[in-house]
């Protein structure tokens, strides 16, 4: 049997492109390549800009109503089958089906706030700036606009901009993982059927060379990424030195910072969820908690306890946890076990070797829990991006924050605790983007906005929410005069109102 090739979207439908070049797609439950993916090539690219560019100069100014009733046939549709793209993502990403569900329930979120785009995009009107004058503001869409997603949300990472960008009149070229490329098609075949023009939505598939085609694209006005932070930094410095508005997305170390007067069964039911949900492979992930003394031991056991309980195996089979996204990257997050016991830290959950109810080939890496890790070690510093839960232990409040805002990151963080005062403080003093009390993974509501601080973004723009709508609409005011005949001849003076 032929190994399937899946072709990027363009114009509507399929396309092969130029390119020769493909790319592995694994079904990491069992360990085999499922099928291949195209690597788009330069040309690709210019062809799916082109597409868009010649798509935008009639979406641009198709009426608000018209674009509305899209989205909303898009929120319809896939409401009534985000069971059957569930399933696609597990079977890439390799995330159980239940997450694969709780994130294309959020990517949702994004398309229903899109529908109230009339209101969102409205303009300003001041009457009677000077005699006879009134000033406007208008929001205008860009035009061609890229969005380069990561592995981790296949589905929702482009959802939190493409219902946006559309609404809003621009056309999109989504350049989604390599990793898990197919959902991207499914949700352009769903856009054609809500009764998107073609060309308004283009996938191109690919790697380094799609990208940088993207980042340098004369007719592309703005980039939306979302990825590691090296790559976010270097998408942001290609982009905006060619010219483009750009919001890049980083990586993330989020602690979770645990007060003595914590409800500890909380702590530790929460600890494991966002330390294992997904097999640790989310942007929002808790990857160190931070016990002040003395609740570390108790906590520990806790946490141990309920890991040991945890199903691991392939997604469609009702598991906890599944396998990571590749065997190379299942290989280098093991190896900071090794990495831990040799810095001085304690391993007391070892994943490796775990039973799985799945193929003996699948990408898997079991729970695994780290105490006393010094913050020196890479298993501190790095973003392991895997099922390797930290503790770090501290002495007082004040050296858990410091330990927090020291760090290269700022995505996420949480407190736990039942002191409201203390909550409050940690709010304020915490210099990171998203903050949880009682919460592990505050990920903002769609009508908010999504993004870290520090290395964990680039640029001025948050993903989705206002901050979203902003990103892809310019603002143009309009000055006018609307007509009494007494115009006051000439002046070369700077114009003043009166
Ligand atoms: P990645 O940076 O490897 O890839 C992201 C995208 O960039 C992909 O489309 C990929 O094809 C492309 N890319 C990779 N290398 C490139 C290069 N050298 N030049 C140009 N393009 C390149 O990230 P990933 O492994 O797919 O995703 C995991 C990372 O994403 C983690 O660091 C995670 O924290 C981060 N992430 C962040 C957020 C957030 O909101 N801050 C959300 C999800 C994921």
């Amino acid at each position: 049997m032929t190994t399937p090739v899946l072709d990027h979207w363009i114009a509507g439908g399929p396309d092969a492109g130029t390119s020769t070049r493909t790319g592995p797609v694994y079904d990491p439950a069992l360990g085999v390549v499922a099928k291949e993916v195209r690597l788009g090539s330069a040309a690709d690219v210019d062809k799916a800009v082109a597409t868009a560019k010649e798509a935008f100069a009639s979406w641009g100014r198709t009426s608000i109503a018209k674009r509305q009733q899209v989205l909303f046939g898009f929120r319809e549709l896939l409401n009534q089958r985000k069971d059957e793209l569930a399933a696609i993502l597990t079977s890439e990403h390799g995330k159980v089906l239940g997450d694969a569900a709780g994130e294309v329930a959020r990517g949702l979120e994004v398309v229903e706030f899109a529908c109230g785009m009339p209101h969102l995009s409205k303009g300003a009107y001041s009457l009677g700036v000077s005699t006879d004058v009134d000033v406007y503001s208008i929001k205008e869409p860009l035009g061609v606009v890229g969005i380069i997603s990561p592995f981790n949300f296949p589905a929702m990472v482009p959802m939190w901009f493409f219902p946006i960008a559309i609404a809003t009149g621009n056309a999109v070229v989504l350049k989604p993982s390599e990793k898990d490329p197919s959902v991207a098609n499914w949700m352009a075949a769903l856009l054609k059927e809500a009764g998107l023009p073609d060309g308004v939505f283009n996938v191109v598939h690919g790697d380094k060379e799609a990208v940088d085609a993207l980042l340098t694209h004369d007719d592309v006005a703005a980039i939306s990424f979302v990825g590691s932070t090296p790559i976010a930094k270097y998408v942001y410095e290609t982009a905006t030195t060619h010219g483009k508005r750009v919001q890049a997305l980083g990586g993330a170390k989020n602690h979770m910072l645990v007060l003595p007067d914590a409800d500890l069964d909380l702590v530790a039911d929460s600890a494991v969820n966002a330390g294992f949900g997904s097999a640790g492979e989310r942007c929002m992930a808790i990857s160190v908690v931070v016990a002040v003394d003395p609740v570390g031991d108790e906590l520990i056991e806790k946490v141990r306890d309920r890991m040991g309980k945890l199903v691991i195996g392939d997604g469609r089979r009702g598991c906890d946890m599944g396998p990571l996204i590749t065997r190379e990257h299942r290989d280098k997050v093991a190896g900071y076990l090794d990495v831990a016991a040799e810095d001085g830290a304690s391993v007391v959950v070892d994943g490796r070797g775990i039973e799985v109810d799945g193929e003996p080939d699948g990408f898997w890496l079991g729970p695994s829990l780290v105490d006393k890790v010094p913050t020196t070690s890479t298993v501190y510093t790095d973003e392991i991006f895997g099922p390797v839960l930290s503790v770090v232990r501290v002495s007082s409040y004040a050296e858990g924050v410091e330990l927090i805002n020291s760090g290269p990151y700022g995505n996420g963080t949480a407190i736990f605790t039942n002191d409201g005062g203390a909550a409050r403080r940690f709010m304020l003093d915490a210099e990171v983007g998203m903050v949880g009390v009682n919460v592990p993974i505050p990920v903002p509501v769609a009508y908010h906005s999504f993004g870290g601080w520090k290395a964990s973004i680039f640029g001025d723009a948050k993903a989705y929410g206002p901050q979203g709508v902003e990103f892809f609409t310019r603002e143009k005011a309009v000055t006018s005069r609307w007509l009494d005949p007494s115009h006051g001849g000439i002046n070369l003076g700077f114009p003043q109102n009166d």
